[in-house]
């Protein structure tokens, strides 16, 4: 039986990725060592981390006035991480709310600034995109955060924000390399790694560098982005396993088109699940707002949650695995990143309507 895991993070990673690293977990290239086992100042591992940022500079576009840094701690930690470093000695950040992680990155930086929330969709149960000519963004703000897709909600933006010179920063831990995106109009993007880069432990920050060295001199030197800038992600040891794994899904993506091709399967992906869903005469339900519904993560409830259970106990019979919903939203939520294949996809429809017609 062939498995697809649905699961919202840590999630399915590439199968020619994992086999891969299983033919290298003993002697990487001849070396007679697990890259596990390297030195992180050795030229083997070295070349593996300056190989996997050059393809993530290819892969996104990043040019060359920005810092790719390979840090850990989450994108939870950025949280912190952003306002401490981004202030910059003025008074206020902008934060858009449009869900649980936005709520999340938005107390955060409550700890350290005051947080004008110049947007939010909590009047609809974070549903849907508030429309920008709603957003009341002050001009001297140290920045504008949002989060491109809420991973919880399932609500994804499918425009960049233009915050003119007020350096916009993007929480992208379930967006990042599903979709192509211009890195000039954001001032810092941010990812954790255990959605759709690799396993769960490295966190990747992109930040432009003249937002780099203004913070606060008594700042931990972990927690200041110009310690790693100025160390290459090496002033401590960085979390090599998952950086060589992250290296391993910048390779398959360039074999496999680069992130435009990744971004084709991915509409195909959705259109196919979405339309599944809506066309289930309110057996399932997708309670965001059309435009808005997110590429890579589809809650969906099912009209009678008593049928919950039974539903998911099938559809782990059938080797659907992990399609729970988060406990905020309930329901079933179907996370759909780079590496869930097409057929994964239609193999969890084909299971969708054949469960309605057992319980029409
Ligand atoms: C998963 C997730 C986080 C939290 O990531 P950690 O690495 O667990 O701290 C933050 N933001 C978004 C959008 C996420 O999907």
């Amino acid at each position: 039986m062939t498995i697809y895991n649905f699961s919202a993070g840590p999630a399915v990673l590439p199968k020619e990725v994992l086999q891969q690293a299983q033919k290298e977990l003993l002697d990487w290239h001849g070396s007679g060592m697990s890259v596990m086992e390297m030195s992180h100042r050795g030229k083997e591992y070295m070349g593996i981390q300056a190989q996997a940022e050059a393809d993530l500079r290819e892969l996104m576009g990043i040019p060359a006035n920005y810092k790719v840094l390979f840090l850990q701690g989450g994108a939870s930690q950025q949280f912190a991480m952003i306002p401490l470093n981004l202030l910059r000695g003025k008074l206020s950040a902008d934060y858009v709310n449009t869900g649980e992680w936005s709520k999340k990155a938005i107390s955060e930086a409550k700890k350290f600034s005051h947080v004008n929330v110049v947007a939010s969709n909590a009047d609809k149960n974070f549903t849907y995109v508030p429309a920008f000519d709603t957003w009341k963004l002050d001009k001297d703000a140290a920045y504008v955060h949002y989060t491109p897709n809420e991973t919880i909600g399932g609500v994804e933006f499918n425009w960049v924000p233009n915050t003119g010179k007020v350096p916009l920063v993007a929480d992208m831990s379930s967006s990042i390399l599903s979709r192509p995106v211009d890195v000039p109009k954001f001032g810092l993007i941010y990812a954790g790694a255990q959605k759709n880069i690799g396993p769960a432990g490295l966190t990747i920050v992109i930040v432009r560098d003249d937002l780099v060295g203004h913070a606060d001199p008594r700042l931990p030197a972990m927690l200041d982005y110009k310690t790693h800038a100025d160390n290459d992600s090496m002033y401590n040891t960085p979390p090599t396993y998952g950086i060589y794994m992250a290296g391993l899904v910048f390779q398959w993506l360039k074999k496999n088109g680069g992130i435009a091709a990744m971004e084709r399967t991915n509409i195909a992906k959705a259109k196919l699940l979405y339309d599944g869903i809506d066309s289930s005469n309110g057996f399932y339900v997708c309670p965001v707002n059309k435009a808005d519904r997110s590429r890579m993560n589809v809650p969906f409830t099912l009209k009678d949650a008593n049928l919950d259970g039974d539903f998911l106990k099938r559809a782990d019979a059938r080797g659907l695995l992990q399609l729970k919903g988060h406990r905020s939203v309930g329901g079933m939520r179907a996370s759909i990143y780079n590496a869930m294949p097409l057929e994964g996809v239609q193999a969890l429809v084909d299971f969708m309507n054949e469960f309605t017609k057992n319980n029409a």
